[in-house]
């Protein structure tokens, strides 16, 4: 039998209905072939960061357990933001559903299509907040305590917990 791996997936939407289209990727992220959706964070409400004429995005952070490979939990995830008619404009531009592979593991996975820890986890409020709700003793691959991450973050980011279930 494989080996089940905790990871971390950030989920963010900013377009169409984000509440009912975050529900409806953790309930297809649940079902899909290997991965279970162990807990959810708190939702969180936040305004955007880089491409700021857009609306407020919602993000939270699920816990799975899985047993695929990086790789093949790409795959799954990017099914996901498919099923959910993900249309990709702009980087960092809006978008009706993002999921993105903050850990796994302790794994340090370096590939042209996958960088994990995601390559901007230290820098975002909206995913380190909700992680350490799941994981605030945890230590990153780079050895940092998540609560030190967040003590580190740039006080410019504007975060608002919202009212969320699944
Ligand atoms: P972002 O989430 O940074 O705004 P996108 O969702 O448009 O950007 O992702 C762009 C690409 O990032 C994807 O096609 C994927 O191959 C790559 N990528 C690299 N590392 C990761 C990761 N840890 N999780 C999800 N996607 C990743
Ligand atoms: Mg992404």
């Amino acid at each position: 039998m494989s080996k089940r791996i905790i990871a971390y997936l950030g989920l963010g939407a900013n377009l169409g209905d984000p509440l009912s289209q975050l529900q409806q990727a953790l309930a297809l992220l649940h079902h899909s072939q290997g991965i279970s959706v162990r807990q959810i964070s708190s939702l969180y409400e936040t305004s955007p960061v880089g491409y700021v004429d857009q609306p407020n995005f919602f993000n939270l952070v699920a816990e799975i357990d899985t047993v695929l490979p990086p790789s093949q939990l790409l795959c799954a995830t990017q099914r996901v933001e498919q099923c959910l008619h993900r249309v990709r404009k702009e980087r960092f531009g809006p978008r009706t559903m993002d999921v993105d592979i903050l850990l796994y593991d302790q794994r340090i996975v370096e590939m042209p299509e996958l960088t994990i820890p995601h390559p901007r986890l230290l820098e975002r409020a909206f995913a380190l907040i909700p992680l350490y709700e799941l994981a605030g003793e945890m230590t990153i691959p780079s050895g940092q305590k998540i609560k030190e991450a967040i003590d580190a973050l740039p006080q410019d980011q504007w975060i608002k917990k919202q009212p969320f279930s699944w």
